[in-house]
């Protein structure tokens, strides 16, 4: 029964430092957030411990009563957050829960047709090194000269190519895509659709951003970027997709379901359906377009910072650094300097290295979990524009980040 700190102080030590870090910095990454405490308590709990290959009520171990209970009030929970009639809540991460999905709904050489990774699309949509990319035959679409999903192309490329699956979904893109659309020309080619509302669940979940679920055949999502919950991915589907999608999870591509992973869900989904949840999604979003105000203005483009699509309808902003001297690395380097972390990003059709970059990729969600409101949020954003010019003052900007990290605490007491 020793604690972390008696029986292995190394580890302990580095969990320290990663909790200092994180409350003594601004976290912008867009995929990132502060789960509550109640979430990592149920993650830390004694369901690690258990087996329980098989769903609630149909398993292969002895003893899953009480895992059978917090796993159905996570499906049962998930269900009714985003009125779905399926939900598989075992996937141990997005990328898993995409795997699951895409090979219940095709088999390996049939073609699918995913957003572009150049373009904001994510791995798992057809990357030429990952699963998606080696084992299907890959179409790309793309954004247009505005930095919006070109839905003409995707209507074109769907003709074309009659793909099996289309997804649509993405890891930095800051508009919302047209579900119906989208429905629109999968029905027209016979397509099935997939969304991955990976980054979006969060908005969907307080009716902020347009819900997925009644338009794709399947949707999938993580529950740690703006749902605000544990690692982890969930499946969610029309019923007709039931049988397939779980024998895909299981025993398709996992085994033992994480039970601590899946009772912090069932937490994290009561927090989402509560009215802080949707102040805080207000926030978030809020957050991200005075961001945007301040990236586009007058006095950031004399300096060649500008952001894609000219601002944002989400959690996160692109800033286009093509026009600046400084590239995407430097640009996170000088980020984190004044204790901002974010990701440098890939803007479309960037004329510098994979590497480097020409954009930074900056959320809001993590710092509005922390109680940032508007005038923090004005205050982060006159920061960011002043680390990207020319000349800057670190140590001045540090006291300002220092002072609003001071101002919002996270998790005191731990
Ligand atoms: N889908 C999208 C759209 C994502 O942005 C991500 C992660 O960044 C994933 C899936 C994968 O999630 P994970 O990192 O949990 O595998």
């Amino acid at each position: 029964n020793q604690s972390l700190h008696e029986l292995d102080p190394d580890v302990a030590a580095a969990v320290d430092a990663e909790l200092k870090r994180q409350q003594s910095t601004l976290e912008m990454i867009a995929s990132e957030n502060f789960a509550p405490v109640a979430v990592m308590e149920a993650q830390g709990s004694v369901l690690t411990n258990k087996y329980a290959e098989g769903y609630p009520g149909r398993r292969y171990y002895g003893g899953c009563e009480h895992v059978d209970v917090t796993e159905q009030i996570a499906i049962d929970r998930v269900k009714d957050l985003f009125g779905a009639e399926y939900a598989n809540v075992q996937p141990h991460s997005g990328a898993s829960a995409n795997q699951a999905a895409l090979f219940a709904l095709a088999k390996p050489g049939d073609t699918i047709l995913g957003l572009d990774l150049a373009h904001g699309g994510h791995l798992t949509h057809g990357m030429r090194l990952n699963f998606s990319g080696k084992q299907f035959d890959v179409v790309a679409y793309h954004v247009d000269d505005a930095g919006l999903v070109d839905m003409a192309e995707v209507e074109r490329l769907a003709k074309e190519h009659r793909p099996k699956v289309i997804i649509a979904g993405w890891s930095a893109y800051p508009r919302q895509l047209d579900f119906a659309e989208f429905r629109r020309i999968a029905d027209e080619v016979e397509a099935f659709l997939w969304v991955d509302m990976a980054h979006f669940a969060g908005l969907v979940a307080a009716g902020l951003h347009p819900n997925p679920v009644p338009y794709a055949d399947v949707v999938t999502s993580t529950t740690h970027k703006t749902l605000g919950g544990p690692r982890g991915g969930i499946i969610l589907a029309k019923k007709d997709f039931a049988k397939k999608l779980n024998s895909s999870v299981f025993p398709g591509f996992q085994g033992g379901p994480l039970e601590h992973v899946i009772a912090a869900k069932a937490v994290s989904f009561k927090v989402a359906a509560s009215e802080d949840f949707k102040e805080r999604q207000q926030r978030t979003i809020e957050g991200a377009r005075i961001l945007a105000e301040r990236l586009t203005s007058e006095d950031a483009r004399k300096h060649g910072v500008n952001v894609l699509s000219g601002g944002t309808d989400v959690h996160l902003v692109l800033v286009d650094l093509r026009e600046s001297d400084l590239d995407g690395q430097q640009a996170e380097d000088r980020l984190h300097e004044v204790g901002i972390t974010v990701n440098r990003n890939a803007v479309p059709n960037d004329p510098r290295p994979p590497m480097v970059t020409s954009g930074l990729r900056i959320g809001t969600p993590a710092l509005a979990t922390r109680g940032f409101d508007a005038d923090d949020f004005r205050e982060v954003a006159d920061v960011i524009a002043e680390a990207l010019k020319p000349s800057y003052d670190a140590t001045a900007l540090k006291a300002r980040v220092t002072a609003l990290a001071d101002k919002h605490p996270l998790y005191p007491g731990l």
